[in-house]
């Protein structure tokens, strides 16, 4: 990712993924996350044609970009999260595997940059922190902020900040209460 610093005048640039030793590190002329036919049309006005992996395969490339539900409010996602935080003894693995999944595809695609790929991140911190599973929770919030870093910079929190943000956190334990609360008004034996 890059990001221009205002203090200090100049372009930064950020991995989001481990790099090997010696691999080209490229930059975007266009949004990325756009199919290659319009990626293409961007990139005329700059007088050359996109050779990356992503361009040379626009069967596979365009597909990816269909399945993360690209320029779509990922709506079917967030009522994931939603049904799993609303419905007692529904386990954590209803939103995780489908994050995970997710995850997977995007890395895949080599598109970590996306604003899809911060977003399950967050959903499976909100899953962790909603059973209460610290260890987990934290993992993912820790990919989550260091993605946030390379794409708007800022300092790194430390473990502390980050474990109060965890336990601070507005879902923490949330699926014990709703099922206190569910058992309270009867409605299990
Ligand atoms: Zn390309």
């Amino acid at each position: 990712m890059r990001h221009f610093n205002k203090v200090t005048f100049g372009m930064e640039f950020r991995a989001v993924r481990s790099i090997k030793t010696g691999e080209e590190l490229f930059t975007h002329y266009t949004d990325p996350f756009i199919h290659t036919s319009s990626r293409q049309e961007d990139l005329k006005p700059y007088g050359f044609q996109c050779s990356c992996e992503s361009c040379r395969t626009p069967s596979e490339s365009d597909l990816v970009r269909i399945q993360l539900h690209v320029n779509v409010p990922m709506l079917v996602d967030y009522k994931r999260l939603v049904v799993f935080l609303m419905t007692p003894g529904l386990p954590e693995s209803y939103v995780v595997d489908h994050s995970l999944q997710q995850l997977e595809l995007i890395e895949r695609a080599g598109l970590e940059g996306s604003h899809f790929y911060s977003l399950h991140l967050k959903f499976l911190v909100e899953a962790y922190c909603a059973v209460g599973n610290t260890r987990k929770a934290l993992i993912y919030l820790q990919r989550a902020e260091a993605l946030e870093r390379a794409k708007s910079g800022g300092e790194e929190k430390s473990m502390k900040t980050l474990m109060k943000m965890v336990k601070e956190h507005s879902n923490w334990e949330w699926k014990a209460k709703v099922q206190g609360a569910m058992k309270g008004a009867g409605f299990y034996a």
